[in-house]
């Protein structure tokens, strides 16, 4: 028996750019703290019961595969929104993060209804966004950055002013290249453009996650590892994007 269960949406459609990466590393970092985990891979077709699970992982796919995820997540978005709205933790990348909104557009400038998760919607513009970003973010009011690669058409938009951004954009261009905000962070919900992938590479962000499944769980998170190879990684994108 696991001691945590994290489902792991469509990986076999919204697999674009490594994101996996993310789910090895809090595999990783669980095990290195003596805690084993299964990772359940969820298939189109599956009915998803998210209040079985302790964590819920999407990453990013083409438009085509968004098409195809948003129809079928649009038959279970309600129980999402409950479990989200009761502090699951959750890790949306790319156009995963693109569909949680009311709408997206596609490659082919078609509006494609989101989950209406929460009050943001995707454009999409003919220009990609693409590079290394950096972001000021901050965590139970202490600073830090947060550093990744961004590769997108779309251009997020949030409207809820109560809905807090991953984090202020550094270097890079963001949900937009406009207001400077990158990603949402919605209770235990963050979804962003940041591929890398983003875990490895900002252990705050990974054991933030971490943190919050233990402590649902009624486990004292206590031990910090050593995380000199993966804060040099961080640094060492820093230093090339912001010299
Ligand atoms: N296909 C979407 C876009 O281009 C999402 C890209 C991504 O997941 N990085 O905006």
């Amino acid at each position: 028996m696991a001691d945590f269960i994290i489902a792991h949406l469509y990986p076999e459609l919204m697999n674009l750019y490594g994101d996996r990466g993310n789910i090895i590393c809090l595999q990783k970092r669980l095990e290195w703290r003596g805690y084993n985990s299964y990772i359940e891979a969820i298939s189109p077709g599956c009915q998803i019961e998210f209040n079985q699970y302790d964590m819920i992982f999407m990453g990013a796919g083409s438009d085509r595969e968004q098409k195809l995820v948003v129809n079928e997540l649009v038959h279970n978005c309600s129980d999402l929104k409950l479990e989200i709205e009761q502090g699951l933790p959750a890790l949306f990348v790319g156009g995963a993060y693109q569909l949680l909104g009311k709408y997206y557009e596609s490659s082919d400038g078609v509006q494609m209804p989101g989950l209406n998760l929460l009050d943001f919607y995707t454009q999409r513009e003919q220009n990609r966004l693409i590079g290394n970003i950096v972001l000021a973010a901050s965590l139970h009011g202490q600073p830090f950055t947060v550093a990744g690669f961004e590769n997108h058409a779309g251009r997020t938009y949030l409207e809820d002013k109560e809905i807090k951004a991953l984090g202020r954009v550094i270097s890079g261009f963001g949900n937009n290249g406009e207001d400077e905000q990158e990603g949402i962070w919605y209770k235990n919900l963050i979804a962003t453009y940041l591929h890398g992938p983003l875990l490895p590479k900002n252990p705050i962000l990974a054991d933030y996650f971490i943190e919050v499944m233990m402590n649902r769980k009624g486990i004292t998170f206590a031990s910090r590892l050593d995380d000199h190879i993966e804060n040099f990684a961080h640094e060492q994108i820093k230093k090339k994007v912001l010299g």
